[in-house]
């Protein structure tokens, strides 16, 4: 039959039939089975990470977890505890890595969900790893904003949740202009003060050829150094802002 002329339906079927995953849930393909009930089957991963990692398939095939029915998806929480603590009592594992790869750019490799639980033991040598970057305050306030949107349509919660975006978003622009003008003035002072200072120079020039030598080039002299200790003391409240910026990131994500 041609891919093109199928039902939906018939589609479905189709893929169904050459899902080796599918064929181990209907048991057609021998497996390891560590448990099965109506709506998900767990086995053994032929090529574990670890001894004992269990793959929980779906015994409909579903591909990625968006397609899974809700009360499915709730099931297959309540099992994943259950086989957790299972391989924590009978493997004595130290602890478990319970992870899901949720299209093909996130690592998936078959074309039918699953979730994978791993027996941990120290230095193991298994790494599930991310870099951990930095972020500005802008970025973050805007990530928060755009995911508290985003969560709220999902799943339905967090009234009020609207108008409290807009003054946020209000909020992110003000502060934003309000950098932007900062900026802007103390471009505009310090061109002021290197007029000033210009001006004073010659002045003090002429002075110094009409009157003796002795006393005014002191006055400048103490003037100079004012000067270059205050451009010492500015980088270093910088840094000291910086860091208090990020020991309040991270005083949050501990909490
Ligand atoms: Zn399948």
């Amino acid at each position: 039959m041609n891919p093109e002329n199928m039902t939906p339906e018939q589609m479905a079927a189709m893929a169904k039939q050459q899902c080796i995953f599918c064929q181990i849930a209907s048991g057609k393909v021998a497996s390891k089975k560590v448990y099965e009930d109506e709506h998900v089957v767990a086995v053994l991963d032929i090529n574990p990470a670890n001894p004992g990692h269990i793959l929980l398939i779906t015994k409909e095939h579903y591909v990625v977890m968006p397609q899974i029915p809700d009360d499915v998806v709730a099931h297959i929480g309540m099992v994943t505890k259950g086989l957790s603590h299972a391989v924590l009592r009978a493997l004595k594992a130290q602890g478990t890595t319970i992870f899901v790869a949720n299209g093909v750019t996130a690592g998936q490799r078959a074309q039918h969900f699953m979730l994978h639980i791993i027996p941990r033991m120290e230095k193991d040598g298994v790494a599930i790893d991310y870099p951990e970057h930095e972020i500005s305050d802008a970025d973050y306030k805007k990530i928060h904003t755009a995911l508290r949107a985003g969560v709220a349509k999902a799943l339905g919660q967090m009234e009020g949740l609207e108008e409290e975006t807009a003054a946020e978003e209000e909020m992110i622009e003000e502060a934003e202009e309000k950098v932007a003008e900062k900026e802007e003035e103390e471009k505009e002072s310090e061109a002021e003060e290197e007029e000033v200072e210009e001006a004073e120079e010659e002045a003090e020039d002429e002075e110094v050829s009409l009157e003796a030598m002795a006393t005014k080039p002191k006055k400048k002299k103490k003037k100079a150094k004012k000067k270059a200790k205050k451009k010492e003391e500015e980088p270093e409240e910088e840094v000291d802002e910086e860091r208090q910026k990020l020991d309040d990131v991270s005083s949050f994500l501990i909490q």
